[in-house]
């Protein structure tokens, strides 16, 4: 039946025909843009954060030798805090500086301590977000990865928090330049999960739903609503992805039940280039 079907193109028609290829399709063609999120995905923004903590805790006369207790405080006030962002009101704030949300919840972690002098409270917050800073790095595969997706691919960067603080990290990370479009939720004012992010993405780069790719750590923030977008989702799942606000015996997020499934998952950026059809790295 098929020799038969193909007797009967008109001359010419052949060369429209594809034939089969020895190597199979790679699992993400199509793809024309990746866009990534920033903190544990591109950087160890969590292991900066327990490190930027530990030093200023340590750092500070009114918390040295009861550092891990004070970590405790800390991560329950951040558990008890972070939710309460919209309806206390401080949404509007967090969006234009880390300062003020980071101030109270240093307070409220040092109140669980009973210590209140709000000096003591400043100094502490001022030297966690300078030591925190200082101590983030690009996760290994991170730099070769945005190279060699770079000579092919539009890239993005999608990133949640602060524009003040999101900012200096991109600047510090010294990774601005492999973006064409970098969207931060304290600039634009919306984050992720919102649809209207990917669809910003979409437009800065040029390119439909049916073409991005979404590369995060976070399944609810990123690769769920990535995926709702109508965009392939990579989700980055590293070991050490847990994030200290979890306190002691945190895991990392576990995949979810009845949801749909990222189109791959790895520890590992470099699986990104097989998975797009370039040359392995690894
Ligand atoms: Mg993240």
């Amino acid at each position: 039946m098929q020799r038969r079907a193909i007797s009967r193109l008109p001359i010419g028609a052949w060369a429209t025909l594809s034939l089969p290829t020895v190597s199979p399709e790679p699992a993400l063609s199509g793809v024309r843009a990746v866009c990534f999120d920033l903190d544990d995905t591109l950087c160890a923004y969590w292991e900066a954060a327990r490190a930027g903590l530990r030093r200023a805790l340590e750092g500070h006369s009114a918390t040295r030798g009861r550092v891990e207790e004070m970590e405790e405080h800390w991560a329950a006030a951040f558990r008890d805090f972070y939710p309460r962002l919209r309806p206390e009101g401080w949404y509007e704030e967090y969006l234009a500086s880390g300062e003020p949300t980071r101030t109270e919840l240093m307070r409220r972690a040092l109140l669980r301590a009973e210590i209140e002098d709000p000096e003591v409270v400043t100094e502490i917050a001022d030297a966690y977000a300078r030591e925190r800073l200082s101590a983030l790095r690009l996760f290994p595969d991170a730099l070769p990865v945005l190279k060699s997706l770079k000579k092919r691919y539009g890239l993005g960067l999608i990133t949640n928090g602060p524009a003040d603080v999101q900012s200096q990290e991109i600047e510090a990370l010294g990774v601005g330049s492999f973006f064409d479009c970098v969207l931060i939720e304290g600039e634009i004012g919306i984050g992720k999960p919102e649809p209207e992010v990917f669809r910003r993405a979409e437009q800065e780069l040029g390119w439909t739903s049916g073409e991005m790719l979404f590369v995060g750590n976070s399944y609810s923030s990123d690769i769920l609503p990535a995926i709702e977008a109508g965009w392939r989702a990579v989700w980055v799942r590293r070991p050490e992805d847990v994030a200290p606000s979890q306190g002691k015996g945190g895991k990392p997020e576990a995949p979810p039940q009845d949801s749909p499934p990222p189109h791959a998952i790895t520890a590992d950026l470099r699986s990104l280039l097989p998975l797009l059809g370039m040359e392995d790295l690894s």
